[in-house]
């Protein structure tokens, strides 16, 4: 277990309010350990020693700070064990999903490193007469970073490892529901890092995210959460221009049309809809499929996805599902299911909750109605809804008729539908025949409620860094 206090200055600090939280472990429903949660002071103690600790920090050379992130990755690759069992407990994800999420974790650290050490893509000229222009990409400063539950150790390591490859110091506020693997990430980087580099501060959102939002030595916010949480942040950053980052909630479509390989579409939702237990912004959770090839997929899936177990995390097997989160989550998906049947949905599997011990939820496959509010909004949950089309252009539409455009998919084998479907998809990512890859090497970002601001790939580092023109007349 690492030690549950803030890590400033390079030091583990006590946070100095008097609140605590308990984190829970989902499986069981049962209190892992107490934390103290954090303040505005502590905030504000993190930004100075992030401040100061920022001018040596930008003025190392690329390879200087790319050297200590793969030595930050080593570390990581050598306590994976470690990482993967307290992330299993602290989500009640299974061992499969938390190794899946060491290996990219491990993964972003060192392509960052690595696409870090490139320069600007202008390249330096005379484009006025006798002077010459060059780009340097500079640091934005002291960023704050809040991530959610669903991916701790992840979603932490996305942004860290773009931010600090660009030069900047980072204040780092994870979920308060999920702050374990965090915490031990901090223990690693205590002796890797230049103390200042990366600070953590425990806390809630309106107390410890606002008050990161609000302080005026941070130069940039970036969120991966839910729409509300970084419209909160939008609006308090406006206040003084702050730059934001934003990675927000996601309702992904499946579009299937008449010529699709079925068996290849059923195993992709199967994975894609139910990895995390559906608590995945991407996940492929809003099957839309041609009406003559309907009922032979809902078959298919439904066989497929009836061979999910429902298990204690730290049990392997590749067909175990994980419960969700917390009590709240898990009463928010049951009522929507709860709420689509009443309107007519079908259940064509599970439907079924227990949090008796734990907050565990059947993975459900559920027939809907064109339009069912199920279809637009965000379960967060193992719930994969069905409903049919006749005419293409009128699936399109439908799909791109919500308030979010982070990812989507389509299924055809032929090639001009699957371009024209995939550029008239308003999302920040489509997926052909396939859903949610996600290579490290390609940009993470949504249209839309989905958020602005691109995790992964090079354009991260874009995202972390500001460029200034220098001119000089020879
Ligand atoms: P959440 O918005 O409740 O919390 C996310 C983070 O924001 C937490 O650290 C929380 O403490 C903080 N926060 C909450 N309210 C805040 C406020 N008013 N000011 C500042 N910070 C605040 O989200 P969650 O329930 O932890 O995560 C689930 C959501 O995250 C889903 O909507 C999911 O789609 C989204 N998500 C998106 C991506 C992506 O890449 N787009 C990835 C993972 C999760």
């Amino acid at each position: 277990m690492p030690q549950c206090s803030h890590f400033i200055d390079g030091q583990h600090v006590d946070p100095s309010g008097s609140e605590t939280t308990e984190v829970v472990d989902p499986a069981r429903g049962k209190a892992i350990v107490s934390l103290r949660l954090g303040n505005e002071k502590d905030v504000d103690t993190a930004v100075c020693a992030a401040r100061a600790a920022l001018p040596t920090w930008a003025a190392k050379t690329p390879q200087a700070r790319s050297e200590l992130l793969l030595a930050l990755a080593e570390a990581i690759a050598t306590d994976r064990e470690n990482l993967e069992k307290l992330e299993a407990i602290n989500c009640g994800k299974p061992l499969a999903v938390t190794a899946d999420d060491v290996d990219s974790t491990i993964d972003v650290f060192r392509f960052m490193a690595g696409a870090g050490r490139t320069g600007s893509t202008i390249p330096a000229g005379d484009y006025v007469a006798d002077t010459m222009s060059l780009v340097l990409r500079e640091p934005i400063g002291v960023i704050g970073l809040v991530t959610p539950w669903n991916y701790p150790l992840l979603m932490g390591a996305w942004k860290i490892s773009a931010a600090l490859m660009a030069g900047n110091t980072v204040v780092y506020k994870p979920s308060e529901v999920t702050p374990l693997t965090s915490l031990r990430l901090a223990e690693l980087a205590k002796d890797i890092l230049p103390a200042g580099v990366l600070n953590l501060v425990l806390g809630t959102g309106p107390e410890v995210g606002q008050s990161l939002s609000k302080h005026p030595q941070v130069d940039m916010m970036a969120l991966t959460g839910s729409v509300r949480a970084g419209m909160a942040v939008a609006s308090t950053i406006a206040s003084d221009l702050k730059r934001g980052h934003f990675e927000l909630g996601g309702k992904a479509p499946v579009i299937i049309c008449d010529d699709a390989d079925l068996e290849n579409a059923a195993n992709t939702v199967t994975e894609a809809g139910y990895w995390n237990s559906g608590q995945e912004c991407g996940a492929a959770t809003r099957v839309i499929i041609h009406e003559s090839v309907a009922d032979e997929f809902t078959q298919l899936l439904a066989q497929k996805v009836g061979s999910y177990v429902l298990a204690d995390p730290e049990i392997p097997g590749e067909e175990n599902l994980g419960p969700m989160i917390y009590q709240g989550h898990y009463a928010k998906v049951m009522d929507m299911i709860g709420e689509a049947v009443e309107r007519g949905a079908e259940i064509v599997l599970g439907g079924n909750g227990d949090d008796s011990a734990g907050f565990w939820v059947e993975p459900t496959i559920l027939k809907v109605s064109i339009g069912d509010p199920i279809t637009e909004n965000e379960v967060f949950g193992p719930v994969v809804t069905i409903e049919t089309f006749s005419d293409l252009t009128e699936a399109v539409e439908r799909a791109n008729a919500v308030e979010y455009g982070l990812t989507g998919s389509v299924f055809t084998a032929d090639v001009s539908t699957a371009l024209e479907v995939s550029k008239a998809l308003d999302f920040g990512s489509v997926n052909v025949n396939t859903h949610l890859a996600l290579p490290t090497e390609m940009p993470w970002s949504g249209f839309k409620h989905s958020g602005y601001g691109r995790d992964l790939s090079a354009y991260a580092l874009d995202d972390f860094s500001r460029t200034k023109h220098i001119a000089i007349r020879h």
